[in-house]
């Protein structure tokens, strides 16, 4: 049978701002969650440089306090930032070689407990990623080494977790989705193994550390008062103060009251807190919150009467006011049954294999005759526990996207306008067909510029990335009309194929998004990168060119180390 082929392993990465989880499918065919080698479900997206090693984790977490200019945090904020770079002891990281840092730690851990590596991965982004973003994600799980099958929106990957525990329901969900960076809220129609979005909406700079912030504001005003003194111009004060803000939070989730101690140049505070305050101090986070849901809501086209079940996911959903806003909101009782760390990562472990079956399916019907194809689709469909094969086999996921897609067009007057192709809220995957003329005799080439969002005026658009058309058969007059397809997939990342209308043959459509596509060596030099700083690459380098292209860095990097 399948021995020839390695055996697969899938496991879904929910790739937070804060925390990050890993889940797979255990040896009773079960969906469950891997610790980490800290013995912890949740790990710290957070990232500590020091001596020459990446730690990422608890460790970092708490030693952020002591060297902030050597930690990083909160990457995930900046993934749609091509150009953005954290410098540290002279090196620049990119958003998505920090969270390939990230993946490879959960990674590592995960295939140490299994004693196995881990071949297929999932890796969830929020429903309001876009193209860049998305694009980013990928290319993090490229560089840490994984084959990923797909990026799956964090609240259909909740839904999923729940649909498929409650299989002979019919329901209507909003999953309200706070994280420690952001707000994710969808809404969806669950029928088993076979979701649908009807809308889905989200703020990418709301989420727990605002409330932290809010915490630490008022415990700074405090100090000052007291000592004259603003601890959070001293760096290692205000980490430390953010950390301990953090903890009164969640300890606010559970009393009443809590105190938080701080010292800053010799001086200190106990101040103390009241949930009722920090609720006071937290109102406007809260009405953004509710005016996310009801503007999603309102996208969805449902009233609040036809939502059966609310869904609450992300760590910052432990607060009593976000709850009590949303029950206070839809009339109705959130369902306790989800557990919002868990979830995003367990839906995404049964994401990872609906699409390796989808693709067993695909080569088996592609490659019917050939041995070693089905070999391999053997090995797919070995990866996924028997008894779910045919539930899994059969899930439907429809999402939707959460931009408008569309393209700069130059009007006569010279004037240059954003012509929308894919509105917004559009069932994916969804193509559409435009007919663009070229405007000089003899054009060989044409450029188009793909934009995202919905305004009429390129500038409030985000600029995601060009295509060009090539290879135009010569000697024609101008006005030559050139079909161009844009096909947004299931995981929101766009592709381009374009046809010459005359001759009806397909022309090249190359096209490039702004989040740069690394080559095949960029990502293995990142990849050896991430790996030396893990320390995971004891296996050794592979070859003197992998050396030879490792040398630059470390001259600069791991000169003490020798
Ligand atoms: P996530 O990214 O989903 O892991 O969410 C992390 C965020 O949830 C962080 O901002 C945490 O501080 C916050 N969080 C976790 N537990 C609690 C709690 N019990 N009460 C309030 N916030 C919490």
């Amino acid at each position: 049978m399948s021995a020839q082929e390695p055996k697969r392993k899938i496991v879904g990465i929910d790739l937070g701002t804060t925390n990050s989880v890993i889940a797979h499918f255990d040896e009773y065919g079960k969906v469950d969650v891997l610790p980490n080698s800290d013995n912890e479900r949740t790990t710290p997206s957070v990232i500590l440089f020091e001596d020459g090693e990446a730690i990422v984790g608890r460790i970092a977490k708490n030693l952020a306090a002591s060297s902030p200019e050597k930690v990083v945090q909160f990457v995930k904020r900046r993934m749609g930032e091509p150009e953005w770079r954290r410098e540290i002891d002279g090196h620049a990281f990119s958003a998505e070689v920090l969270s390939a840092m990230i993946l490879k730690r959960m990674v590592n851990d995960a295939e140490t407990q299994l004693g196995q590596p881990v071949t297929d991965v999932v890796i969830t982004c929020p429903a309001y990623f876009n193209d860049l973003e998305r694009r980013q994600t990928r290319e993090a799980g490229r560089i840490a080494g994984l084959n990923v099958l797909g990026i799956l929106n964090e609240s259909t990957a909740a839904a999923l977790a729940y649909g498929l525990n409650k299989r002979d329901q019919q329901v209507k969900a909003l999953v309200f989705d706070l994280g420690g960076g952001t707000l994710d809220v969808t809404v969806l129609r669950i029928d088993g193994n076979d979701i649908r979005v009807l809308a889905s909406d989200g703020e990418r700079q709301l989420g727990g550390k605002d409330w932290d912030d809010v915490l630490v504001e008022r415990v700074a005003e405090e100090f000052y008062l007291e000592h004259g003194v603003d601890p959070r111009e001293v760096p290692e004060s205000l980490q430390d103060l953010i950390l301990r803000a953090e903890e009164a939070k969640k300890a606010l989730s559970q009393k009443p009251t809590t105190k938080v101690f701080v010292q800053c140049k010799g001086h200190s505070l106990k101040a103390t807190i009241a949930r009722e305050e920090f609720e006071k101090l937290s109102a406007k986070l809260l009405a953004r919150c509710a005016r996310c849901v009801e503007r999603t809501l309102r996208k969805s086209g449902l009233e609040w009467s036809e939502v059966d079940s609310l869904l609450l996911v992300g760590g910052s959903t432990r607060m009593p006011m976000i709850r009590g806003m949303l029950e206070r909101m839809s009339g109705k009782r959130s369902d306790q049954w989800i557990n919002p760390d868990e979830c995003v990562a367990i839906g995404a472990t049964y994401w990872g294999a609906i699409l390796l079956l989808r693709e067993a399916q695909a080569l088996k019907e592609r490659a019917a005759a050939d041995e070693g194809a089905s070999r391999l689709a053997d090995s797919m469909e070995e990866a996924v526990p028997e008894d779910l094969i045919v539930l899994l086999g059969e899930a439907e996921v429809t999402n939707v996207n959460s931009h408008s897609l569309g393209v700069l067009t130059i009007g006569k007057d010279g004037r240059r306008s954003n012509e929308c192709m894919i509105p917004e809220q559009t069932p994916l995957p969804h193509a559409v067909e435009r007919e663009f003329v070229t405007w000089k005799d003899d054009q060989r080439n044409v450029e188009i510029r793909i934009l995202e969002g919905a305004a009429r005026d390129p500038s409030a658009c985000v600029d995601i990335g060009r295509c060009w058309i090539e290879g135009l058969p010569p000697g024609r007059p101008r006005g030559a009309r050139i079909a161009v397809r844009y096909s947004y997939g299931e995981d929101g990342v766009l592709e381009v194929r374009a046809r010459d209308v005359e001759t009806g043959r397909e022309v090249t459509a190359r096209f490039q998004s702004a989040a740069a596509t690394l080559s095949e060596e960029e990502v293995a030099l990142q990849g050896r990168k991430v790996a030396h700083l893990l320390q995971t690459d004891e296996m050794g380098l592979a070859t003197d060119s992998d050396e030879q292209l490792l040398a630059e860095f470390e001259e600069g990097y791991f000169a003490e180390d020798g």
